[in-house]
């Protein structure tokens, strides 16, 4: 539908909402703010984080950002899905984020995640958006999907940063046998980041055993840091969280 694609992809900065959107001088591999001059996030102290660069459509995750999201991750929102899907393709079709990889994949989800929602958000969202996308990047097509959850993780809300790395350990693994990334720069997509720790183990594992150069990310939202927050309450602020 040639048609479509010309009207589809929207710039974040058209949407009449107020946005947060992340200040240049935050952390790039993490899009969290800095403190003193250095990221505060457990992934990034720890030197856990894959990520080359973390890409952020809207914004840290509060808000009308915020509602957004969560009308398409928790009320599976049709309406809230297509605008994402329309956000993330204005986003994506930038010259210099298009260029910049090679693939584009989503973090896979477990089917236990669905939790009586008749669709995944996060796949809903990429599958609006695929026919505008992939005429300028290489996507996933996910029959099969480049990655998958290969075990069901406990959901992820409330707990601290340092759990949210942990339980997120294996539980991701190749979907099929390719060449194809090898060597490549690859672009993750995810809703939602809160610690990074999805994120960064499905990079893990793209590096490791699919042999990808780079892994950058690009989610929706971010969920930001707060000084009044310590990490034990990090998650319970993060009701957005990648809980999937
Ligand atoms: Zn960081």
């Amino acid at each position: 539908m040639a048609a479509r694609v010309g009207t589809y992809p929207l710039s974040p900065r058209r949407l009449a909402m107020r946005l947060e959107p992340i200040p240049p001088d935050a952390c790039p591999r993490c899009a969290q703010r800095r403190l003193a001059g250095r990221c505060v996030s457990l992934g990034c102290r720890q030197g856990w984080l894959p990520l080359r660069h973390t890409h952020v459509v809207l914004g840290y995750n509060q808000g009308d950002a915020r509602r957004l999201v969560l009308a398409a991750k928790d009320a599976a929102n049709r309406n809230a899905v297509t605008l994402l899907a329309r956000v993330l393709a204005g986003y994506l079709l930038a010259e210099e984020v298009r260029q910049a990889y090679d693939w584009l994949l989503p973090v896979p989800f477990h089917p236990g995640a669905l939790r009586g929602r008749p669709v995944h958000p996060l796949t809903a969202i990429y599958l609006d958006a695929l026919s505008v996308l992939r005429p300028a990047i290489r996507c996933d097509d996910l029959e099969p999907p480049f990655l998958v959850q290969a075990r069901a993780t406990p959901s992820l809300r409330g707990q601290s940063e340092a759990a949210r790395w942990r339980v997120v350990r294996g539980a991701f693994a190749i979907g099929r046998t390719t060449r194809m990334l090898s060597g490549a720069r690859v672009l993750l997509l995810d809703d939602v980041m809160t610690t990074g720790a999805t994120l960064s183990e499905c990079a893990r594992v793209l590096i490791e055993e699919a042999g990808a150069a780079l892994i950058a990310a690009v989610v929706l939202v971010r969920q930001p840091w707060r000084a009044d927050a310590a990490t034990r309450t990090q998650g319970r602020l993060a009701r957005t969280a990648h809980d999937d």
